[in-house]
């Protein structure tokens, strides 16, 4: 028997056997999520002038030596409507947040420290020279390339991008993977269930997955496991980037995914990891091909192991393993065998603000409702040693 690969080189198969698509312009009210494909530039300076940071009053140091030392003032500065003039020696002008600094002023004595007459401010707290001024483009200035592409874009990008007065953006086009359920045994949600059927949990699951990290879903339904019926639904799977299947993966009679990828192009199959160690990646002609297993938890952590990163590729991110968080481990673990194991865990913090990883007792990888409560993954590598409830360990979190 072949040795299975470990997940670390499965997943660099698989990413080094895409590359990333095109690109294109979408407005800002598109762009969450989205992979920004060229370098961001500011068309505008922040702030775009000195602003006040405070409510009270634009004043000029070097006139104040003394707290209780009264101003004339001499005009208002509020937001959106500056103040044109010049303040004198022995002047202040009211000034709210956000309005320009008026020329010749340079610090803010905020309105809490001043007592105010008509015509007039009492300073009662001596400023210093800058205090609460916000200084033109301090934030970043027109030119700045203030996001570098690859990189998603979450919500606090958008609005940087929106700041930096860009109404559009180019990103990498949504990739287009087609997600095909396979087993005689699969009707969708919805449909009679027949004696000896199940509802098939994999193929809404991965199409909303593959929604979730940015791609364009097409659900492809279930084909029966018969080869002709399996090899007419991936030719007429039309314009992917990648096919998405499940089931069929594992070595029974009607397991039919390996053999079909056996005669097409198959880059590996079956790898050091559970669950998912039936998983498969090749070619059908150009079309590259995840076999998914059918256990829909099995489905659904391969997904987030090598279905997430290939997505990244396609978009030209690189595609790394899934990031993980340190944790303390809420039970005792018992020493793993030599297949990454991927635990099924409540993620709760303890009173000191640590994360604590419980593994749930059930870790079979036909338990669906498990999946959808855990927290998140225990990472347990190949031949981990026997672990006490306490000691540090590994957890993808599960955010999808
Ligand atoms: P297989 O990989 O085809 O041997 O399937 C393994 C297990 O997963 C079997 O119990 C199947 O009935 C189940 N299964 C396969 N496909 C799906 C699906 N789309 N949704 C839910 N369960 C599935
Ligand atoms: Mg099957």
């Amino acid at each position: 028997m072949a040795p299975l690969i470990p997940v670390a080189d499965a997943r660099r198969l698989i990413v080094e056997a895409l590359t990333s698509g095109g690109v294109e312009t979408v407005a800002l009210s598109e762009a969450l999520g989205r992979v920004l494909r060229a370098d961001a530039v500011a068309a505008v300076s922040h702030p775009p002038a000195d602003v006040s940071a405070m409510d009270g009053y634009a004043v000029r140091a070097g006139d104040l030596t003394a707290a209780g030392q009264s101003l004339t003032v001499v005009g208002e500065s509020a937001a959106g409507h500056p103040w044109a003039g010049l303040v004198g020696q022995g002047q202040a002008v009211r000034i709210f947040t956000g309005a320009h600094m008026p020329a010749g002023a340079d610090a803010i004595v905020i309105q809490e420290d001043t007592t105010a007459a008509p015509g007039a401010v009492t300073i009662l707290e001596l400023p210093v020279k800058g205090r609460h001024v916000r200084k033109a483009g301090q934030d970043f200035a027109t030119g700045d390339a203030m996001l570098k592409t690859p990189q998603r874009l979450s919500a606090r990008d958008i609005g940087l991008l929106a700041a930096m007065n860009l109404p559009r953006v180019s990103v990498a086009r949504r990739p287009r993977i087609g997600v095909l359920s396979t087993g005689d045994e699969i009707v969708m949600p919805g449909e009679s269930v027949g004696p000896g059927q199940i509802v098939s949990a994999n193929g809404p699951g991965l199409c909303a997955f593959v929604r979730h990290y940015g791609g364009e879903d097409m659900a492809l339904g279930v084909v029966r496991d018969d080869m002709s019926a399996l090899r007419a639904a991936i030719t007429a799977a039309g314009p992917l980037d990648l096919l998405v299947t499940s089931g069929g993966v594992s070595v029974g009679e009607h397991d039919l995914m390996g053999k079909l990828m056996a005669e097409a192009e198959l880059s590996f199959h079956k790898i050091a990891m559970r669950p998912g160690k039936p998983l498969l990646f090749g070619r059908v002609g150009k079309l590259p091909v995840l076999g998914l297993p059918g256990n829909p938890v099995s489905a659904m952590i391969c997904a987030a192991l090598f279905l997430k990163p290939a997505m990244e590729r396609l978009m030209g991110l690189p595609g790394d393993a899934p990031r993980t968080v340190a944790a303390v481990l809420g039970t005792d673990m018992k020493a793993n065998d030599g297949r990454e194991d991927y635990v099924r865990a409540s993620l709760n913090p303890d009173p000191t603000g640590a994360l604590v990883a419980t593994p749930f007792p059930r870790q079979d990888s036909g338990m669906i409702s498990a999946l959808a409560r855990a927290g998140g993954l225990v990472i347990r590598p190949p031949h981990a040693p026997e672990a006490k409830a306490g000691e540090r360990c590994c957890v993808l979190l599960l955010d999808f």
